[in-house]
Parts: C-alpha cells; sequence; structure tokens
C-alpha cells in the first residue's frame, strides 16, 4: 500500500493538476525538474545548511510531563515554534525558493491569510535575494496589520486582493492570475501541501523533515523505536504530513489529523473538511472542502487563522479515505482552552493552529505508558490578543 502521490500526480480519487492552459508549461516543467532538484547533492547541502544555521533546526523533541500526567500518557512535543518565524513554515518556503533559483526563475509570488506564509516566504526572498510579491485580503491586511509591515520590512511588496470576500480565497485567486500573466520567470510559492501537482508532493517532502528527525528522536529520547501516535492539526495539511510522512509505512502508528471545528460541526461556522466537505476542484486540485449545496465554495470558520480553510490537501484526504489517519474535530473552545492549559503548565504559548492538536488528546483513549508525539506546529505571540479577550471571559487570576 503506497500512500504516496503515482506517476500521474494522484492519490487515489485525489490529487491531479487542474489548471488553466496557460499555465501547462509552468506545471510541467516542475513537474519534470522538482524530484530531480529536490535529491541533487547541490540543493540538499544548500537547504540543509540553511536550515540548521538559519531555520535552526534540528528542532528539540521536548517530553512535557506535566501536561503527560494531566493527559495520562507520555506527550512529547516536536517544537517546530522554535523555527525563525515561529512555525514550520520555513521548511517549505525556503526548500521552494531555493529550487525557484535552480529553474532560473527571478521573481516569487505568494498568497497568504494571515501572513504567516507570506512572512516566510519574504523571509526567504530577503535571504536569497529575490523579488518577492505577496497577495493578501485586504480584510485581512487589516486583521494582520503587523505581518503586513513585517512582510514591507523585508523587502516585499503586498498586494491586496479587493474581490470577493477579500481574504485567503480570494488572494490565491489573485496569485493564480498574476502567475497567469507573468508565468515565464515567475515561482509560486504555494504555502501548505496544496494546490495543482507537483505542489503537495513537493511540500509534504520539504516538511517531511519534521519526521525525518523524529525518527531518530523518539528512540533515543522515548526508549522506544515508534511512537504509538503522532498528533498534528490540519489547516491545509503541511505540518500534518511532515509530521506523519516517515511513519506511513508504519501501521504500529496511530496518525491523528485535529481539525478545526470552529463553534462545532453542527454549525454554520466551522473549517472541519473531513467531516463536511465533498469532494470537488479548489485551487487546482481534486480534494474534500466544504461546499454550497450547489457546490460553491463555502467560508470556512476557525478562530485560529492558519486552520480556517475550507479544504484539505489531497495527501490528507487520501489518508483519511484509506482510514489511516483519523480525523477529530476540536472546537475554538476547546483549542483556546487547550492553550492556556499548556501555557500555564509547560511554559510555552503555543500557537492557536497548534492548540487544536494539543486538545485532541482528549479525544484519544490512551494508556499511561503510551508514547505520543504531537506537533506544536507554531508559536503563539500572534495570539496574544485572542489569548487575553479570551481569558477576560473566564474567571480564571
Ligand atoms: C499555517 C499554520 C498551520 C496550518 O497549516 P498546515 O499547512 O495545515 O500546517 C498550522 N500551524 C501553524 C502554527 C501555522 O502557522
Amino acid at each position: 500500500m503506497s500512500y504516496q502521490v503515482n506517476q500521474h500526480g494522484f492519490y487515489g480519487p485525489y490529487g491531479g493538476a487542474y489548471v488553466p492552459e496557460v499555465l501547462y508549461p509552468n506545471i510541467e516543467e516542475l513537474q519534470q525538474h522538482y524530484q530531480h532538484i529536490l535529491r541533487s547533492e547541490r540543493f540538499q547541502k544548500e537547504y540543509e545548511t540553511l536550515l540548521s544555521q538559519f531555520v535552526a533546526r534540528p528542532t528539540p523533541l521536548y517530553e512535557a510531563r506535566r501536561l503527560s500526567e494531566e493527559i495520562g500518557a507520555r506527550i512529547f512535543l516536536k517544537r517546530e515554534d522554535v523555527c525563525h518565524t515561529g512555525s514550520h513554515k520555513l521548511n517549505n518556503t525556503l526548500g521552494q525558493v531555493l529550487l525557484a533559483k535552480q529553474l532560473g526563475k527571478r521573481k516569487i509570488i505568494a498568497e497568504t491569510g494571515a501572513g504567516s506564509h507570506g512572512v516566510a516566504t519574504a523571509t526567504v526572498c530577503a535571504l536569497l535575494n529575490l523579488e518577492c510579491c505577496v497577495y493578501m485580503g485586504e480584510v485581512d491586511m487589516q486583521r494582520q496589520y503587523p505581518n503586513v509591515e513585517r512582510m514591507r520590512l523585508l523587502g516585499a511588496t503586498v498586494i491586496p486582493a479587493t474581490s470577493g470576500s477579500k481574504t485567503l480565497k480570494d488572494a490565491v485567486n489573485e496569485a493564480f492570475r498574476a502567475w497567469i500573466n507573468e508565468p515565464e520567470d515567475t515561482f509560486y510559492v504555494i504555502g501548505s501541501v496544496f494546490g495543482p501537482h507537483p505542489y503537495p508532493d513537493m511540500v509534504a517532502s520539504l516538511q517531511s523533515v519534521i519526521s525525518k528527525e523524529l525518527r531518530e528522536q523518539v528512540p533515543a529520547i522515548t526508549g522506544q523505536q515508534l511512537p504509538d501516535y503522532v498528533v498534528a492539526c490540519v489547516g491545509g495539511g503541511s505540518n500534518a504530513i511532515g509530521s506523519f510522512y516517515h511513519f506511513l509505512d508504519e501501521p504500529s502508528v496511530q496518525l491523528i489529523a485535529a481539525e478545526a471545528a470552529g463553534k462545532g460541526i453542527e454549525t454554520d461556522y466551522s473549517a472541519a473538511a473531513t467531516f463536511l466537505g465533498k469532494q470537488g476542484i479548489l485551487h487546482g486540485t481534486q480534494t474534500l472542502f466544504m461546499q454550497t449545496p450547489d457546490g460553491q465554495v463555502k467560508e470556512a470558520h476557525s478562530v485560529s487563522a492558519g486552520l480556517d480553510y475550507p479544504g484539505i490537501g489531497p495527501q490528507l484526504a487520501y489518508l483519511h479515505h484509506q482510514k489511516r489517519a483519523q480525523f477529530v474535530a476540536v472546537t475554538d473552545k476547546d483549542a483556546l482552552d487547550a492553550a492556556l492549559l499548556l501555557s500555564k503548565i509547560e511554559g510555552i504559548i503555543p500557537a492557536l493552529e497548534s492548540a487544536h492538536a494539543i486538545a485532541a488528546l482528549r479525544q484519544l483513549s490512551l494508556a499511561p505508558a503510551q508514547v505520543v508525539v504531537v506537533c506544536l506546529s507554531g508559536r503563539g505571540d500572534k495570539d496574544l490578543e485572542t489569548y487575553i479577550n479570551y481569558r477576560s471571559t473566564q474567571n480564571t487570576l
């Protein structure tokens, strides 16, 4: 059983490359060269050096003793929150921009919702001296103003998306439009395991550094060859696929994907694509996403900006289809409670996205000796205001 992409760019019924004809040459160029470049000695050497010196890898695997006591199992946190720019996102943008350079591209475009992927892309463009344009919904630009200024400090141009709901999906549309207008010397850096083939596979390969490190860290730190569980939150799915990647063919390792239930999967305010989604084509790929009765994309809702996306990547849709990964839905409230708990008992303020993975632990029936690895995908500085507001509604001191 392979959970990897086949030669046609599919994972079972999911995946593929559904793009306008003018983009075929770009997509084909990428399809033909990405594996060769990613595996080349030149790429590997540069990527690994910068992962270590610039991103700060390997990230630690930390035994969270007080959280373990609280949950009733041995909980280990994979500390992606200590990466430069605050999350796992740089693993991907660094790889894609290095690849773009090897393809001779001069200009990088990206889209961003909350701004994290935009900042991670702008950071690498500054490092490697490439022109960078980031598309961002006008509403998101107002909501996430500090990230807009960060991107500008890093030398990027931020272009507002003014159509539709003026949020992430509109920024994606604008970025595709820009790519169509200047296909030859432009490289589009996608922020998750999403988009037309080969993006989902390319991003998965780059993020697989997370589980590559885990394969060494788990035996050394837990004394057990393999973890019993690996748990990660899912927006598009890149930190989840990165954490699962080198465990996919180890059936004893249970893979848990925490989706954002928002206000609850029974409400109209949710982002749980495997619970509420249907198969269709979104942003160049055949996958699961939330739809209106007539098949239009439905707005997602989550308190966490990074999980506020109506779909999941095709490989994750396939892991769901094959029941290789178990999906759980975590509400805004449960994620917020988990974030406050982790801050208080472990001294780690997590990103709201990552707090969904922590909260998911309560939905599993765990035994005290079991080894559970949770991907702590990012840090919570960006969510401070949300935490302050939530805390003020609680009666805690
Ligand atoms: C962007 C982001 C996510 C969601 O993206 P995935 O592709 O699903 O990993 C999760 N956590 C953090 C901290 C993020 O910044």
